[in-house]
């Protein structure tokens, strides 16, 4: 565990008031309540867990600008009045990340130092080709790198190109998470942890939420349990279908080691689909990760993919132990687009960020924030209300996505040097 503590978040009990209710304490919940105690507003929010329990504490740390899907189909699938709207606001979705950390003096491991997006083939140098060129057209600062300078800015010979992104960078996920909602409670926001909302229902005078100890009575709320099933309004989780990602870690490599991986402090992973993501932590761990869940069936296939894809991209740590495992649910919509839904006046949510959850929940929180305190309206915002619709096949699509990465990761790697 390489975050601070957490703020100490007691459980609901009794009846409060509120402003704003948030259920859900990840980046979308915690900024939203940093922005509404900002402004002044009354917000609760209430985590079945703690603050940073979902996807937020156990996710890679890449900041990055945008989605996965290249700039222009993102276009084309948002359409033509959210599309580029929706690409602005993600392409600035780091700067405004760095901008809250330096602003709240959050201690996340925070390195502004950009991303390394590496093709190990011919295929991924095209598709990075691709990317760097409809990034510029739109007036990114992106830059291509040769096999040359890939090696020497990633430190391995694994690679043939890779696409620097400046706006990105790399933050200790968990630390971030907590550092936003200290800093929101600081503002005065309160937050209950290990208070799980069961019931959720309209009032004469907006919505009552239930939790087993209390309740809370609100005007509006904010519905950021993104993938999580007992939720109270599960229409959020059900519409995306999970992939399993995984993250192994070293201990603290000794200088001579570190000073050899990514030594411009970029983090970075990899054009393949099923993908490999790498960088090193503020002590200099090595973190490596991929698609993959670590339950009693694959965890071994996963470590032992994960020790040879270590050697295989920097030889020099052949045999150093991955010590450390976690691995969490990412959730992931039909068109890869994160998801705006009022599914009923005075109640919001955005979800659905298919693995590019950092940024654009911090974004996506303080927009949220906007709405409810009225600033904007929902027709500014940069995705569409849809109303949502559950995956098809949601659990056997996610079993295949499990499945299909445990069986590459036990055949692939095998006899590299
Ligand atoms: C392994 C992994 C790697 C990833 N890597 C990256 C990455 O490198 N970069 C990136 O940008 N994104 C990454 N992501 C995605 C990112 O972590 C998520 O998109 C992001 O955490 C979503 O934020 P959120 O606030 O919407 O939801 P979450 O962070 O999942 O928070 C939801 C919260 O809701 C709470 N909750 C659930 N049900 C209830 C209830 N009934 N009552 C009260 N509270 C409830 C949960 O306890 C949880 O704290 C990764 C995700 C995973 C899992």
């Amino acid at each position: 565990m390489t975050a601070p503590p957490a703020p100490d978040c007691p459980p609901l009990a009794g009846a409060l008031r509120a402003d704003v209710a948030v259920i859900g304490a990840g980046y979308t919940g915690l900024s939203a309540a940093l922005h509404l105690a900002r402004a002044g507003a009354d917000v609760v929010v209430l985590d079945a867990l703690a603050p940073g329990a979902g996807g937020a504490g156990r996710n890679v740390g890449l900041v990055n600008a945008g989605l996965w899907l290249m700039p222009q189909d993102l276009i084309a699938r948002a359409g033509p009045e959210h599309g580029p709207r929706l690409l602005d606001c993600l392409g600035r979705a780091p700067a405004e990340v760095w901008q809250v950390i330096a602003e709240e003096a959050i201690a996340c491991e925070a390195i502004p130092n950009g991303t390394l997006h590496c093709a190990p083939d011919a295929a991924g140098v095209a598709a990075l080709t691709a990317r760097a060129a409809q990034w510029q057209a739109l007036g990114a600062d992106l830059r291509l790198l040769d096999r040359d300078e890939t090696s020497a800015r990633t430190g391995s010979l694994g690679f043939q190109a890779a696409l620097f992104d400046p706006r990105a960078g790399t933050i200790q996920p968990l630390a971030y998470a907590r550092g936003l909602a200290r800093t929101a409670m600081a503002k005065g926001a309160r937050i209950c942890g290990h208070s799980p909302v069961s019931g959720l229902r309209e009032t004469a005078q907006g919505w009552q939420l239930a939790t087993p100890q209390g309740q809370v009575d609100a005007a509006q709320v904010i519905l950021a349990t993104d993938l999580f099933p007992g939720a109270p309004r599960p229409e959020c989780a059900q519409e995306q279908v999970i992939l399993p990602y995984f993250n192994f870690a070293t201990d603290p490599l000794p200088p001579e080691l570190r000073a050899a991986i990514l030594p411009g402090g970029e983090g970075a992973w990899d054009t393949r689909k099923v993908l490999t993501s790498f960088r090193l932590d503020a002590a200099g761990r090595f973190i490596i990760g991929s698609v993959g869940q670590l339950g009693a069936l694959d965890t071994a296939v996963h470590h032992a993919w994960a020790a040879r894809q270590m050697a295989r991209l920097y030889p020099a740590l052949r045999g150093v132990a991955l010590q450390w495992g976690w691995w969490g649910r990412i959730g992931t919509t039909s068109d890869a687009l994160p998801r705006l839904h009022q599914p009923a006046p005075g109640l919001w949510s955005v979800s659905g960020y298919n693995g590019r959850g950092i940024a654009p929940g911090t974004v996506f929180g303080r927009l949220l924030a906007e709405l409810c305190l009225g600033r904007i309206s929902a027709d500014q915002m940069p995705l569409p209300l849809t109303p949502s619709s559950p995956a098809q096949l949601r659990s056997l699509r996610g079993l295949a996505l499990r499945a299909g990465a445990a069986a590459l990761h036990l055949v692939s790697g095998h006899g590299a040097r």
